[in-house]
């Protein structure tokens, strides 16, 4: 009988704390108990409110557990009786693997590789999850090639032509900060781990400055909120670096070592005066003032800057901007000074082994397979011709709710003549409509290793307990799935062992042995003036960009979508789909623990922008653009300034609408990065009359 023991894992959902879990398994082989790992030194011994109740999810009789086809007749869509498996019956995994296997085979066949689309992205951040044999399988297909850009591009693409590479002040070293600036980051809502650091350095006398427009827990945690208006932050930044410069507040000799194109940026910030500035911005121009002279003075600060602030027309400016802000006054130089965007440049995988973009030439194709942007699903389903998509394949990933401009994504979904796989832990919105569904592992359930994009540890993953099931990890479904389409390469039999080899090179011993490793001349490498940029310093200003047509300084035009856009007079009012704090993205919307923390379906809205709507607080609205309508009750709470609307991301199926903020977001891609745009998006808001607070988005029986 195996006694009860401890298995050390890794959470893979999509953040970037990466915490070390020790999983507590009885003598059954159950997992009985989780809990963040004392030893490492960002974990250090708790985890998030929705990880610490993981088993929840783990053993929820929700879970997929078999392989599922539609039954025959049985429409895509959501079903009245709310019953998913009204409409799957279950399967063999090899009638699973013969039945997409020769459907992926027709249509490839029929209109070419490029027809299958796969979709996937961070539902999963174990590397070998993420990105390993799928990639393999799809490139040995001629499948098109997914460019994964929904998240975090237009932000890496500006980190990289500032410093080379995605690194910066690890988490640790933010208790030496005397200067706190939160900017668009939620690190109470979604980086906790950061958030004991922050407390320690604030113990020690350092301010927490938050800028965001939305009232986030941090923001009412700080001891200075500042609300600025959507997609102004480039204007903010370079604003402060103008007053940075013209009172000497910068660090002559770090720029002059350091940095490249100081002289062109002095020139670039001369229109941004505070005064100019709070027009654009709707911050008093005093305030600017005071937060550049404070952010310059109090050494040493740190900006902790997250995703949010580049989901916008223009982040990728936006964010370039503010990385620069630490070059400027030197503030690297000082342990606890610097800042942070993204760390996950310090892990060096060998992507190139573990996927195999060398495969494509041996599909059908005979070449690389056209790309298509994930950002842009809508368009992909329902526009993309030469070849049109006839299958799509998802995985770590629920399109249905997360992908921008959903009504066009629902409408592809819908299509007769698309056949869908989803691999999935449980039904979500995307299952609605998949042909075929399959069950997946969670990250307690499989073999994998992971770095992090918020520390320097890069960690081994084991695996805790048997799947659920019949559940199957990412890299079993694809291996297989390769063996019964008769793909021979021996890359396909690699084991999770061979892949961590494959990964890691001459590293994977280290890691296999100590299980977490620290990237300790990552961490120090912009103190050491280590820069991997074309000039190799940081760069204000960036040749490459410009040798692409792009502007070399960041430039401030407001979104298309803002309320300088030309639309403001039918929707005047900005629009932010937030995260919500509870849940995962979508993941974990469906559990009824998660629930009760998150209490989702309202909209905010500032009391000057629902007076003249004759909205109360708790009435019934109908939020709407040109792209579609959602439905909410209102919270008039301060939680937003004039002008503003925000509601948060969740499943389709839980709205009352019948959809969620997904059906206003638009296509449109940011100016770095290819990447999704949901914070510029305009709306109106409308009272609903009680006779119209009905759901009016029938589902589909
Ligand atoms: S979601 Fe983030 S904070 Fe929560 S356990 Fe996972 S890595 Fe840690």
């Amino acid at each position: 009988m195996p006694q009860a023991r401890t298995v050390q894992t890794v959470c893979s959902h999509d953040c970037p704390d990466s915490c070390s879990v020790l999983v507590t398994i009885d003598e059954t082989g159950k997992a009985t108990k989780v809990q963040g790992d004392p030893s490492h030194p960002v974990t250090r011994g708790f985890l998030c409110g929705k990880v610490a109740k993981y088993l929840d999810r783990v053993y929820s009789p929700a879970r997929l557990l078999y392989p599922m086809r539609r039954k025959p007749g049985a429409a895509k869509g959501r079903r009245a009786s709310g019953r998913e498996t009204d409409a799957f019956e279950p399967i063999s995994w090899d009638q699973a693997l013969d039945l997409v296997g020769e459907r992926l085979e027709r249509i490839s066949r029929e209109h070419g590789p490029e027809s299958i689309l796969p979709y996937s992205y961070a539902g999963n951040m174990g590397v070998l999850g993420y990105g390993s044999m799928d990639r393999r399988f799809f490139h040995r297909l001629g499948a098109s090639q997914l460019d994964r850009t929904i998240c975090a591009t237009a932000g890496a693409d500006a980190l990289i032509s500032v410093y080379g590479k995605k690194l910066g002040t690890e988490p640790e070293n933010f208790r030496h900060a005397r200067y706190i600036l939160a900017w668009a980051a939620n690190i109470h809502g979604n980086n906790i781990h950061l958030w004991p650091f922050v407390e320690e350095a604030r113990r020690n006398g350092a301010k927490l400055v938050v800028i965001d427009p939305y009232r986030t827990r941090t923001a009412r945690a700080a001891d200075w909120h500042i609300p600025i208006q959507p997609g102004t932050d480039t204007a903010l930044a370079l604003g402060m670096m103008r007053l940075i410069i013209e009172e000497g507040l910068y660090d002559r000799d770090y720029v002059e070592r350091h940095t490249h194109g100081f002289a062109a940026l002095h020139e670039h910030v001369q229109p941004f005066t505070p005064e100019h500035v709070a027009g654009l911005t709707g911050i008093a121009a005093a305030d600017i003032e005071l937060l550049a002279r404070e952010y310059a003075t109090h050494t040493p600060s740190v900006i902790r800057l997250n995703y949010g602030i580049q989901r916008s027309q223009n982040g990728g400016a936006a964010a370039r901007a503010v990385c620069m802000l630490p070059a400027l006054i030197g503030s690297w130089k000082h342990p606890g000074g610097g800042m942070q965007l993204s760390l996950s440049g310090a892990f060096p995988f060998d992507s190139t082994t573990l996927e195999r973009p060398d495969l494509m030439l041996a599909s059908p194709l005979e070449r690389p397979a056209r790309i298509v942007n994930m950002s842009r699903l809508g368009h992909a389903l329902t526009e993309l011709d030469s070849p049109p998509v006839k299958a799509l394949f998802v995985y770590n990933s629920n399109p249905a709710a997360i992908a921008p401009n959903q009504n066009a994504v629902v409408r592809g979904l819908m299509r007769d003549d698309l056949f869908t796989v989803v691999h999935e832990q449980f039904f979500t919105d995307t299952t609605d409509y998949a042909d075929v569904v399959l069950p997946a592992t969670t990250f307690l359930e499989h073999k994998d290793f992971q770095g992090a994009y918020g520390h320097y540890y890069l960690q081994l993953s084991e695996q805790a307990i048997e799947p659920l099931g019949e559940a199957r990890s990412n890299v079993a479904l694809f291996s297989q799935l390769a063996r019964r389409m008769g793909f021979s390469e021996a890359c396909f039999g690699d084991s999770v062992d061979d892949l961590i080899e494959q990964a890691l090179g001459g590293n994977a011993d280290e890691l296999l042995k100590k299980r977490r490793v620290y990237q300790q001349a990552a961490a120090e490498s912009i103190q050491h003036g280590v820069f991997a940029t074309p000039s190799g310093k940081i760069e204000f200003y960036s040749s490459a960009l410009a040798a692409q047509g792009l502007d070399p300084l960041p430039s401030y035009r407001p979104p298309d979508e803002s309320r300088r856009g030309a639309d403001a007079h039918t929707f005047p009012l900005e629009f932010l789909p937030r995260k919500a704090d509870n849940y995962m993205n979508s993941t974990f919307a469906n559990l009824p623990s998660h629930q009760k923390m998150e209490s989702p379906g309202f909209v905010m809205m500032h009391a000057s922008d629902a007076g003249p709507r004759q909205i109360c607080d708790q009435d019934w609205v109908e939020i709407y653009n040109g792209r579609g309508k959602i439905r909410l009750r209102a919270r008039v709470d301060g939680s937003v300034p004039a002008g503003v609307v925000a509601a948060s991301l969740n499943w389709n199926k839980l709205s009352a609408g019948g959809n969620n903020v997904n059906a206003l977001t638009s296509e449109r891609l940011t100016d770095l990065g290819r990447a999704a745009t949901f914070y510029s998006t305009l709306v109106e808001v409308r009272k609903l009359a009680p006779e119209e607070a009905q759901n009016h988005f029938p589902p589909i029986d």
